[in-house]
């Protein structure tokens, strides 16, 4: 019984951050599947939150063992962590987002295997273990979260805990995942947890099949793997988002102002939406060859549809980044110059990450919304934009974790020019009947499946592999 259980979360990013406003200091929530599904519970349960904190005026507000109680004093405990520049680098920068990140999206040739990263991200997932073991008390159910911490259920392994990791991203075939010089070592750290999920039983396969490779004794049918005297249940829990915020939503008279007002902008007959984090996986450049055939296969739609692309800054120190955003920058500009006519400019790019109220006009005022990652463990924004329709399209990569759940989007290929240019132009011609039909599906399943079910069913799901 949960109930009689303390919930201790932990995870890389932090619910609350604290920052400066002139002199004074304030709380912003940070938005984001994890909060918002988790901290309703954490609040009701009052739990333990352990994370890293970001926030400039983070260790400001916190007693001397780093912690503090949010969203206010009687509310639940946050316990941060505190990385130097070192750590910083080596783990987060470095082996999180350098090895982990395109290791788990397959992109081997985006890995860099520096072995201080390593060496930096097993002390900070130590420092991590040393600040849960300093917390623990009896009964506590520990989950974990996500690729920046998995050797922490190993580092826990001398405890009593009761352990869980949740997985966000995708995991990769063996293939991939073996190029990794420490692979066991990691593989190992995560077989320590008692419970472990993913988005799709696609990654589930794909690590049962990993796990096999290191040695462990692996029952496909059952999904549970024995090693070295632990015992793991692995199972599949897709991300929900917060249906009933978003349905709520497209019914506000507010709302749909600025939904129209989105749409009269742009002075153009159809609206297409893409929003990514930039990131390699999003498929951004993939995305605008397909809008480029499109305009030369369907030049009938010239001066009537306008692509909107919103990329956010991610991930900005490291190089390989700010590179694809000058690729990206220059494909936008040699569309343009290629197609656009008098007051009308076949795509409308922004860079700039907004608060997520900014972003849901657009949504609404979209005929189309273009989801063509080239990898994605889940992808939020499909699910978003479904939410708040009442005739628009979803253009959604097959390889989204999203796809497994969503039938009623058009499915494509993002590495398929050819595909996507046909896709967009099946999307804008579809009837209204068919649209009210998909969406209908898809909503519906929206909300059976949302963030309260997903929390609920994984923590169904952990406590039952104690029986
Ligand atoms: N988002 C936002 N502002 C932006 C861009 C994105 O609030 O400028 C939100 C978006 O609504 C979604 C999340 O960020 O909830 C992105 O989640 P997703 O799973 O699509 O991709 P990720 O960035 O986690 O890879």
């Amino acid at each position: 019984k949960l109930e009689e259980k303390r919930l201790v979360l932990v995870s890389n990013g932090e619910p609350y951050k604290h920052v400066y406003n002139d002199q004074q200091i304030e709380q912003h929530k940070l938005a984001g599947g994890l909060t918002t599904g988790l901290d309703p519970m954490m609040q009701e349960t009052n739990g333990l939150w352990i994370a890293w904190g970001r926030g400039e005026a983070d260790f400001e507000v916190v007693d001397q063992n780093k912690k503090v109680k949010v969203p206010n004093p009687e509310g639940y405990t946050l316990k941060r962590i505190e990385l130097d520049q070192a750590e910083k680098e080596g783990f987060y920068y470095g082996f999180s987002n350098e090895v982990m990140w395109p290791i788990s999206h397959t992109f081997i040739s985006k890995a860099n295997y520096d072995k201080d990263y390593w060496k930096y991200y097993q002390k900070v997932n130590k420092k991590y273990a040393e600040n849960i073991k300093e917390e623990l008390k009896e009964d506590d159910l520990v989950w974990i979260h996500d690729y920046h911490l998995a050797l922490v259920p190993g580092l826990l392994a001398d405890t009593e805990a009761k352990t869980s990791l949740f997985w966000h991203i995708p995991w990769p075939a063996w293939e991939a995942f073996r190029t990794i010089p420490w692979r066991e070592e990691i593989i190992k750290g995560m077989l320590a947890a008692d419970f472990l999920a993913f988005h799709t039983d696609l990654f589930v396969y794909n690590f049962l099949n990993c796990a096999k490779k290191i040695g462990a004794e692996v029952d496909f049918s059952e999904r549970e793997v024995k090693y070295q005297g632990s015992q793991t249940k692995v199972e599949s829990v897709p991300l929900g988002i917060d249906y009933q915020k978003f349905n709520q939503l497209a019914q506000d008279g507010d709302y749909l102002k600025k939904a129209k007002e989105v749409k009269d902008n742009y002075k153009t007959e159809k609206l297409v939406f893409a929003v990514d984090r930039l990131d390699y996986t999003k498929g951004i450049e993939e995305r605008l060859e397909g809008i480029n055939r499109f305009f030369e296969k369907y030049p009938e739609y010239k001066s009537k549809v306008t692509f909107v692309q919103r990329v956010a800054p991610s991930r900005t120190g490291i190089a390989e980044y700010q590179e694809m955003k000058e690729r990206i920058e220059k494909k936008v500009a040699q569309i343009n110059g290629k197609y656009q006519k008098d007051q009308w400019q076949p795509v409308k790019y922004f860079y700039g990450s907004v608060p997520q109220s900014e972003l849901l006009p657009y949504y609404k005022a979209a005929d189309l919304a273009l989801i063509t990652a080239s990898i994605d463990g889940m992808n939020l924004v499909a699910k978003e934009y479904l939410a708040v329709q009442d005739s628009g399209v979803l253009l959604l990569s097959e390889f989204a974790g999203a796809a497994e759940y969503l039938d009623s989007a058009i499915k494509v290929n993002p590495y398929n020019v050819e595909e996507l240019a046909d896709s967009i132009y099946q999307g804008l011609e579809m009837s209204e009947s068919e649209k009210k039909q998909r969406l209908e599906a898809a909503q519906s399943d929206l909300k059976e499946y949302d963030i309260n079910w997903w929390r609920d069913y994984f923590i169904e799901k952990w406590l039952d592999s104690y029986e």
